[in-house]
């Protein structure tokens, strides 16, 4: 018996590792897996349909923590222009080292061995992942190609509306103003206002 740190209920314990089996331990690691859990389901539903959007920094540049290797782990991976969501959690979770971790972690606190697998992605799967992340880019960068078009041809119909109005406020306006001036001044502004 003797001081024991435990970083699932984050606290130290003079039970030694006995604390381990004890009820509040058990429940505090339920609840941290049934959390850590949720957000894996979340990246597993991504695998078959991976989500790629435009890089925001208030957004995209989550962490995750993660129990087993006791590391703050990029939830997405981007490159500054995209982020694919979940990536990088994906990608931890099939590492060797993340595999290696889990084990050393549920035999250590005594966690419900039917959930451990859940708590990895296999080869296969992040070879799938990867495949359908390269359509995601590929149909992703076709979009943002379109909207720029759409956009720039937005700006330069604007361009050429405001340089028609301009144009029709001056043969309209300026012959008026002058020839009538000062008395029709005001009415011929406000009948630049209504145009
Ligand atoms: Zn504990
Ligand atoms: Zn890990």
């Amino acid at each position: 018996m003797g001081a024991f740190y435990c970083s699932v209920c984050k606290q130290t314990t003079f039970s030694g590792k006995s604390h381990i089996f004890g009820k509040s331990h058990q429940g505090r690691l339920r609840v941290v897996l049934l959390k850590f859990l949720e957000k894996v389901k979340e990246a597993r539903r991504m695998l078959k349909k991976p989500q790629v959007e435009t890089f925001d920094c208030t957004q995209h540049n989550q962490k995750f923590w993660c129990y087993c290797c006791e590391l703050e782990v990029d939830r997405n991976v981007t490159d500054g222009n995209m982020a694919v969501l979940y990536a990088g959690l994906i990608e931890h979770m099939a590492t060797q080292e993340h595999r290696k971790s889990t084990h050393k972690f549920w035999w250590e606190n005594k966690a419900d061995q039917k959930l451990k697998d859940k708590f990895f992605f296999s080869n296969e799967e992040i070879d799938r992942f990867k495949a359908e992340v390269e359509k995601a880019l590929g149909t992703f960068v076709e979009k943002e190609d379109d909207f720029i078009k759409q956009e720039a041809e937005f700006i330069r119909n604007q361009e050429k509306h405001r340089q028609e109005f301009l144009k029709s406020l001056t043969e309209v306006c300026l012959p008026r103003m002058q020839w009538q001036y000062p008395r029709i001044k005001f009415t011929g502004l406000l009948f630049c206002f209504y145009i």
